[in-house]
């Protein structure tokens, strides 16, 4: 392959940024507080090496929030977009969203992690 990363970007474009593959592994996480700062079902994401993400523009606009206090949840400041998740515990991996990355994410997705807090009002199926 030519390009060995992932881009990706905020709904109001001005972050930008590109991830190193490999995706070591992608997960839909149904905790609350995914559900509360996504404002949907879960949170998406897939897990890359934190050395190979690069901030390409806005830099200056993605906003830290310390959701608990392991946990730390990117967002931009300007339009809201959740970006990127990452634990003090672990300073080597970073996730990032998945419905952030252009072209769409077209990898596996293996794990679904909090399945016991999972909405109800998903559809099921069918
Ligand atoms: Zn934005
Ligand atoms: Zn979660």
């Amino acid at each position: 392959m030519s390009d060995q990363h992932l881009y990706g970007s905020c709904l109001c474009g001005g972050v930008r940024y590109k991830a190193a593959l490999p995706v070591f592994h992608a997960s839909h996480c149904y905790c609350t507080m995914c559900q509360k700062q996504h404002g949907a079902a879960a949170g998406s994401y897939a897990n890359v090496a934190r050395a190979g993400l690069v901030i390409e523009s806005g830099p200056e606009l993605v906003t830290e929030y310390a959701s608990s206090e392991d946990g730390r949840r990117s967002f931009c400041r300007v339009c809201g977009s959740t970006l990127f998740w990452h634990s003090t515990q672990s300073p080597h991996r970073i996730a990032i969203t998945l419905g952030t990355l252009e072209p769409e994410y077209d990898g596996p997705v293996e794990r679904e992690l909090y399945s016991d807090t999972k909405p109800a009002w998903l559809p099921h199926g069918g």
